[in-house]
């Protein structure tokens, strides 16, 4: 049976303008969208003919069952030319874009994967701090605490632990089991970090502490998507115009770590 062909497509952080051109054409076809939560309505609403269906995946909100948005993505092949599966940031990180690539396979559904600015690379130009700053870091690691309902606990930590840098995907509630972790397995608790909330959008806030300070950030009122980044070029540029002023000074971690 012919069938369309299944557009993954990466969104990007979340300013509308930082989609790549190739995501903005393919949207302007689509025939039919189906994108998650968090990504901006004015990307959305590039996909002027499309009809558009909102597939849950907010952190800890009612998301849509994978089997049944992966099912659904094979049903519009059948009928559309083209079908966009729009994610945040890059689909490849973090996104559970193989589960949707093996059931397109399953079926017999072509699909094409388009990248995007993935949450780690808009919070390092918000910082304007290079995340494999010469000198300093010679490897990041991106990493995540999170573990998916029904599988095995990871290593998650291993690779921050070995490497120089390193992103934090989805851990902003689990800041102290974080930095727990991290001081458990040697890091030092004057060690660097940033957090980047709503990095790209009007509401973007950073916070600076240390790996010592991370868990009262679980106080500070975090709402937005916020990556966590640690490293020893993350320490608060003083120059950085739009710093939190409720961030965590290095003399008050200097007393508890
Ligand atoms: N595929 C996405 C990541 C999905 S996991 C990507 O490549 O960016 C969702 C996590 O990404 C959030 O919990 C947060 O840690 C991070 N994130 C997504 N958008 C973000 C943003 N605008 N600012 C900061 N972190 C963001």
């Amino acid at each position: 049976m012919s069938s369309g062909i299944v557009y993954l497509v990466g969104a990007g952080p979340g300013a509308p303008d930082l989609l790549t051109l190739r995501a903005a054409r393919l949207l302007e076809h689509a025939d039919i969208v189906f994108h998650d939560a968090l990504v901006h309505p004015e990307t959305v609403a590039l996909a002027a003919r499309a009809e558009k269906i909102a597939v849950g995946k907010r952190c800890g909100r009612h998301s849509t069952a994978q089997q049944f948005i992966n099912k659904r993505l094979v049903d519009a092949a059948r009928k559309h030319a083209i079908v966009v599966r729009l994610k945040g940031g890059d689909p490849m990180l973090f996104g559970r874009v193989q589960e949707e690539i093996s059931a397109l396979d399953a079926a017999g559904v072509r699909s094409e994967v388009v990248p995007g600015i993935t949450a780690a690379l808009a919070s390092a130009a918000v910082l304007k701090t290079s995340l494999t700053q010469r000198g300093i870091a010679r490897s990041v690691t991106f990493a995540t605490p999170r573990v998916g309902a029904g599988e095995a606990a990871s290593h998650w930590a291993d690779g921050l632990i070995a490497s120089d840098a390193g992103a934090i995907y989805m851990g902003a509630g689990e800041a102290a089991a974080i930095a727990a972790t991290l001081l458990a397995a040697g890091k030092s608790a004057g060690l660097p970090v940033a957090v980047v909330e709503n990095a790209s959008l009007p509401d973007q806030r950073i916070r600076y502490a240390t790996l010592a300070a991370l868990p009262r950030l679980a106080n500070m009122g975090i709402t937005g998507p916020a990556l966590i980044l640690v490293g020893p070029q993350f320490a608060a540029r003083t120059d950085a115009a739009d710093v939190d002023r409720c961030r965590i000074h290095a003399r008050t971690v200097a007393g508890s770590g």
